[in-house]
């Protein structure tokens, strides 16, 4: 076998994510960058799409199957308070962070643009951030709640409604466990093994990942630098707040995983970082969670060796509403924003930041971009202009790939250590034993 045939899984999308960018970086211009738009973004397109594919079938299959497994509502509400309980603290705690980091970082005034750049920045991503601010504007927190239960669960299913889907194969899966138990498991077999199935899916389909990844990174870098000039002015300007954002996040992988882990998993942060770096690897170029899903699913089962009956309710419920780096880019955009509107946040004001941002979080869709526009809900909240977004489009997309590493890592956290208290985990070497999907 020819040693490259050996190589982990990660380490092919790393190399290839390395390709992409380098290629990017040599084509991008006003006639390279169409090219890779054309003819190479198809093919992370339909890498992408693959994983799409399978992101509404398994949340529905997996959750149904792993409440409905669990036996009794006793065990679901125990696991089901501890998983909500842990990510609503560290959503929290993600975004106190963020505001503790921006406000060293304000106080030391780095965040002085001039007025010239704000002014040139608002003028070139006006449009697009109203746009944007319009998206916005039909989300009412009051109106997602009453959204959360979906009128008929088959379209949500065809609009891709997480949230609703969430509440529906949840209520299933109560409703299975309470029929006779003889009555309900043939059912219950079915959607597992229909889970089960579309995990097996997910391995064929990471069989192309470093493909689709090459791709979307190749895409990504030209598409970012086809006006070379105008990047580094752009990145000159903002690279206080883009190393606030990567400094909150690292602060939270570090600080609050790290320990999350230590403590209640008994399982070291790189060992954790290893297990899950296909995973991470994709979030990142994908900038999706939902797509990452499968993947999260594969390795916290296969690499942590989390029980599925933990992973199968946790994970799909984690990429719907948890989001802790989305959560603390928020905070911290929201105080810059402000910062260069000559807005002086209260600490009452920051403290409703908390508030609107964990809930904004939770409200935001597992793709690309989403947390930018559920952003301006937090500005209208702190009565900061909303257009203000405009100043930190340019540079929103290297950002919304990092957080949503740390989306996936939260999920996977939070289902490591919910495993290893309900004794539902196998030690990682045994677990190590049957490692896939690499
Ligand atoms: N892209 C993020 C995710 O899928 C959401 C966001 O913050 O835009 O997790």
């Amino acid at each position: 076998m020819s040693p490259f045939r050996r190589l982990p899984l990660y380490v092919w999308i790393l190399l290839a994510m390395l390709f992409g960018v380098v290629f990017g970086v040599l084509v991008a211009g006003p006639r390279g960058t169409p090219f890779v738009v054309d003819w190479i973004k198809p093919f992370g397109t339909i890498f992408l799409n693959l994983l799409r594919m399978i992101a509404v079938p398994l949340v529905l299959f997996s959750l149904v199957a792993g409440v409905a497994s669990l036996g009794d509502t006793r065990k679901l509400s125990r696991i089901g308070g501890k998983t909500i309980g842990l990510y609503l603290m560290t959503t929290a705690i993600a975004i106190a962070l963020g505001l503790i980091v921006v406000n060293v970082v304000k106080w030391t005034g780095r965040f002085d643009l001039s007025e010239q750049t704000r002014d040139s920045l608002l003028a070139q991503f006006g449009a697009e951030a109203a746009q944007k601010v319009g998206a916005a504007e039909s989300v009412d927190i009051g109106q997602q709640l009453v959204d959360i239960v979906p009128q008929n669960p088959f379209a949500a299913l065809a609009q891709t409604q997480m949230l609703q889907i969430v509440f529906f194969a949840l209520m299933l899966g109560i409703a299975l466990m309470r029929l006779k138990r003889d009555r309900a498991q043939p059912v219950i077999s079915l959607f597992q093994t229909l889970s089960d199935a579309v995990i097996s899916m997910v391995q064929l389909i990471m069989k192309i990942a470093p493909i689709g990844v090459f791709a979307l990174m190749a895409s990504v870098v030209a598409e970012l630098g086809k006006d070379p000039e105008q990047l580094a002015d752009l990145l000159g300007a903002l690279l206080w707040y883009m190393a606030t954002v990567v400094l909150g996040l690292t602060l939270h992988l570090v600080l609050v995983y790290g320990t999350l882990l230590r403590v209640l998993a008994k399982v070291r942060l790189m060992p954790f970082l290893r297990a899950m770096a296909p995973a991470q690897l994709l979030a990142f170029s994908s900038s999706s969670s939902a797509a990452t899903l499968p993947v999260t699913i594969e390795c916290v089962e296969k690499k942590l060796g989390v029980n599925d009956e933990v992973s199968s309710f946790v994970l799909p419920l984690g990429a719907t509403i948890n989001m802790d780096g989305t959560g603390l880019y928020q905070g911290v955009a929201a105080v810059f924003i402000a910062t260069i509107y000559g807005i002086d946040l209260t600490f009452a004001q920051q403290m409703a930041i908390v508030l609107t941002a964990s809930l904004a979080s939770i409200g935001t869709a597992a793709v690309p971009g989403v947390g930018i526009v559920m952003l301006t809900i937090v500005l209208n909240q702190i009565n900061v202009p909303v257009e203000g977004i405009a100043l930190i489009l340019g540079v929103d997309r290297p950002l919304d790939m990092l957080r949503t590493v740390l989306n996936v890592s939260g999920d996977a956290t939070v289902a490591t250590s919910v495993a290893a208290t309900e004794g539902l985990r196998t030690p990682p070497a045994a677990a190590g034993a049957k490692a896939a999907p690499s």
